[in-house]
């Protein structure tokens, strides 16, 4: 038997007749089992989400005790909506008991998480469907990653007997007993927690966009769509910016190799993108699959003559990164040189500083310089590794647009070529490319 779970982000929950849609989406296909819904998004460019006033409220708990003012806009939110639906809940105790636990629990995550409690609790009942709190059963460990063994358990038992339930994405329960919430946007990972308990058929991600497009459509006119992906290509392209999925969401279905299909709630009838495990991937014949690219790194450049040969030259610089907790994202490396590459974030306060006089105590490099505002732009796709030639037309098409390269990263697996130029080439970098990849 097929089970579908279906996973609504904050758009598709923003106001009753979105609700209403995605209704009949679910009742559309008796197989669309579970569901898990985000907190209601935006309605239209400039309105505030549910999640972003609820930090508001966290913040005017801490200022002043209690939440009144921020909670207001929750208030009124949740009331449209059940009138717009036109159900018979009482919304108002459940907002007074919220109100009352933002308050005197004066947590962050707890806070933060009322949103997908919220819209969860009234998606129930729009489909007379069983609310099941992610509280109990997503569950995460001492090191505060999530805890697959205890939450597929605990999932599998909730749903025992129940034909349809309703989870509220974005958070679980801390190894402390206390409400966690997972990274903005994690209610995706939410859904794919569920679909791996529940082993289904597929994981359909519902949004407000028809998939993944060959790049951003705020750099490219109507980039061509994305029909499938492999698993490696999305980790890559969403790591990179590419903002439809949070990258983290392949973790949960990756081993039971669920397939992820993404969906648009506005006009359901369109293909989407469908997200492979490699088992059922099937290559597009396209040498290229997508183009991200993701701004503000520093590149740590070290020179030292026989670098080869030095024993523990590498191990010496990460130690220093480590000492002071900074993840590195890629070290391209030559005989004599390496290069870290760096999000800039990660170098404020004075840290670039100490790290560059580490890495001189360190290794004693010839040369240690450092390039600032750089940009990464990632071209993916599994049809580079079998295509003589892709990395002469990619840096032929960035030389005929008089884009200076200042680093190159080639990953082993041959599924990507990541080039490093100025922030300001940025743009214009991921439109070369994609003329030479995909024509006009
Ligand atoms: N509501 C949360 C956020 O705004 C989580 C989600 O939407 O997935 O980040």
């Amino acid at each position: 038997m097929a089970v579908k779970v279906c996973k609504f982000g904050g758009t598709s929950m923003a106001d009753g007749n979105v609700m209403n849609r995605v209704k009949s989406i679910i009742e559309s296909d008796k197989d669309r089992k579970y569901v898990v819904v985000s907190a209601p998004g935006k309605r239209y460019s400039g309105d505030i989400k549910i999640t972003d006033i609820l930090y508001e409220c966290h913040k005017e708990v801490a200022e002043k005790g209690s939440c009144g003012a921020a909670f207001q806009l929750i208030r009124s939110r949740f009331n449209s909506i059940v009138r717009e639906l036109n159900i018979d809940f009482d919304i108002d105790s459940v907002l007074d008991e919220t109100e009352m636990r933002i308050n005197t629990e004066k947590d962050v995550d707890f806070t933060a998480s009322r949103g997908e409690y919220l819209s969860a609790r009234v998606m129930a009942e729009v489909l007379g469907a069983k609310f099941i709190d992610a509280e109990d059963v997503i569950f995460f460990d001492e090191n505060g990653l999530y805890d697959a063994e205890k939450s597929d358990k605990a999932i599998r038992e909730a749903l025992r007997g129940a034909d349809k339930a309703v989870f509220p994405g974005f958070y679980g329960k801390g190894f402390n007993g206390k409400v966690k919430t997972f990274s903005r946007g994690g209610s995706d990972i939410s859904g794919a927690i569920v679909a791996r308990a529940v082993n289904a058929t597929v994981y359909e991600n519902w949004t407000d966009v028809s998939g993944f497009l060959a790049c951003d459509p705020r750099i490219v006119d109507s980039p061509k769509r994305i029909k499938m992906l492999s698993y490696k290509e999305l980790r890559e392209l969403s790591y990179m910016g590419a903002n439809v999925l949070h990258s983290e969401s392949i973790f949960p279905v990756r081993k039971a190799n669920i397939p992820i299909h993404i969906k648009n709630t506005f006009r359901p009838e369109d293909d989407g993108t469908l997200i492979q495990p490699s088992v059922y991937y099937t290559p597009s014949g396209n040498t290229v699959t997508g183009i991200a690219g993701k701004k503000d790194f520093t590149v740590i450049f070290i020179e030292k003559s026989l670098m080869n040969s030095q024993i523990g030259f590498v191990r010496k610089v990460l130690s220093v990164l480590e000492q002071y907790d900074i993840p590195v994202e890629h070290i391209p490396s030559g005989i004599d040189t390496m290069s870290v590459v760096i999000e800039s974030a990660a170098l404020k306060n004075g840290k670039l500083e100490l790290v560059l006089k580490g890495i001189k105590d360190a290794v004693a490099p010839d040369t240690l310089r450092v390039l600032e505002d750089i940009a990464l732009i990632a071209t993916v796709g599994h049809g580079m590794s079998s295509s003589v030639g892709t990395s002469a037309r990619l840096f032929k098409a960035m030389a005929a647009a008089e884009i200076n390269v200042k680093m190159i990263d080639q990953g082993s697996s041959e599924l990507n070529i990541i080039v490093g130029v100025n922030n300001s080439d940025c743009d214009n970098c991921i439109r070369a490319i994609y003329r030479e990849f995909f024509g006009n």
